[in-house]
């Protein structure tokens, strides 16, 4: 790494920030992490990582760790709401021929492997605290933190999701999270032996998705129109979540009924917000969520954040001002992320409109293509 890189704060100890702390330290920086949660928990159920991912976490150096605690899986199954199978979409092991080519894994596994790992390698991390306000200049950035604390850093990486801090700091209000008008439910269910691949059951009258998470583990989403972003009563989430997929047969009908927690609902609006010029003002960046949060319905938003981090620390080690660096960065990551975001939103907008001429399967395979590019 450049001798003018040597220290650098991450803000946000989700996917993104803990993938970037891990790049930079294996790079010989010294890394402070700051998460303004005190109890470093992670909300929601699983997540889907696609081949490009499982070949981003083999280059950070975790694939071993992480293959032990998701579920392997090759291809994608799209269904219609009937439960036919209309294709099999045939995995890409990227990662190389004796790894898999995608996982389904508990965000909590996750999130225990990429901080576990995170510390190993002598991220300092702090909980309950965040940036209170930053200076910089041509060489540095002053930070002053919640608690009272301060230091200096050579830069500053904002990893802070979607209602980003860092982000109003360097571009005030004009970037603001929109809701989309659409919802995502999850459940889990112990695995059905028949879900050993992504099953995807779409049609106009509905969709849900199953992913295995692990031998005894799956769950369920599902994505629902919801106009004016309702606020529900907890307890009536799974009476609601039933009634979302209430027009899918097949498995999905079957488990239907078995939605009876609604404690274990997690029901989350889709909210998406893209910073449509460079992410960095100086040496302060946006990665991840942050920078490009958008829907789930291409399952690549925690893809773009661990690319991110993976690229900014390829980046920061090659030649040039740090500012020719982030350039460098911003080209190879600015088109990818926005082609995940829109088309990503696209997809959302085509099922709230019922659009029966959607080709979901046509831009699922375009997007494997993309993502299957080297970054
Ligand atoms: C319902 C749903 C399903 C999804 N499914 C998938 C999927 O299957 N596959 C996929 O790839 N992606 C998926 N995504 C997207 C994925 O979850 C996000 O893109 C990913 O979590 C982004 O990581 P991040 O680190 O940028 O942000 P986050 O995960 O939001 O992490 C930000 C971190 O910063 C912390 N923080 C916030 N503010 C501050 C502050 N001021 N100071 C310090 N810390 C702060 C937060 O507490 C958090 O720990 C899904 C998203 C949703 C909503």
């Amino acid at each position: 790494m450049s001798s003018d890189i040597s220290k650098v704060l991450v803000v946000g100890g989700g996917i993104g920030g803990l993938c970037a702390a891990i790049a930079l330290r294996r790079q010989g920086v010294a890394v402070d992490l700051v998460e303004i949660k005190s109890e470093w928990t992670v909300y929601g159920v699983g997540i889907i990582q696609q081949s490009n991912v499982v070949r981003e976490m083999a280059r950070l150096g975790v694939l071993d760790g992480y293959l032990e605690v998701a579920y392997a899986f090759e291809d994608v199954g799209i269904y219609d709401l009937q439960g036919n199978a209309l294709v099999r979409i045939p995995g890409q092991r990227l990662a190389g021929p004796e790894y898999p080519a995608n996982v389904g894994i508990s965000r909590l596994s996750l999130h225990q492997v990429l901080s576990t790992t995170a510390i190993d390698l002598g991220t300092q991390v702090r909980l309950g605290l965040s940036v209170e306000s930053f200076q910089q200049d041509a060489t540095g950035v002053d930070v002053s933190f919640t608690d009272g604390s301060a230091g200096r850093y050579d830069l500053v990486v904002g990893a802070d999701g979607v209602y980003s801090k860092i982000r109003s700091m360097l571009f005030g209000d004009t970037y603001k999270p929109r809701f989309t008008g659409q919802a995502v439910w999850r459940y889990n269910f112990p695995r059905h032996p028949s879900i050993d691949h992504l099953a995807s059951y779409v049609g106009a009258e509905g969709n849900a998705g199953l992913v295995p998470l692990s031998d005894d583990l799956m769950y369920m989403f599902s994505t629902s129109h919801e106009p004016g972003n309702p606020r529900y009563e907890p307890a009536q989430l799974a009476e609601l979540m039933r009634d979302r997929i209430s027009k899918i047969a097949g498995l999905v009908g079957e488990l239907r009924e078995q939605i009876t927690d609604s404690s274990q609902v997690v029901y989350k609006p889709m909210e998406v917000v893209f910073v449509n010029e460079p992410w960095f003002k100086g040496r302060v960046l946006l990665i991840g969520d942050a920078a490009h949060a958008t829907t789930p319905h291409l399952g690549q938003g925690a893809g773009m954040a661990i690319e991110d981090a993976l690229v900014l620390s390829l980046e920061l080690s090659g030649s040039g001002s740090v500012e020719e660096r982030l350039e460098r960065f911003m080209t190879r990551r600015f088109e990818r992320c926005k082609y995940i975001s829109e088309n990503s939103i696209m997809a959302g907008e085509r099922e709230m409109a019922r659009d029966a001429t959607f080709d979901r399967i046509g831009l699922t395979k375009a997007m494997l293509k993309l993502t299957a590019e080297p970054i």
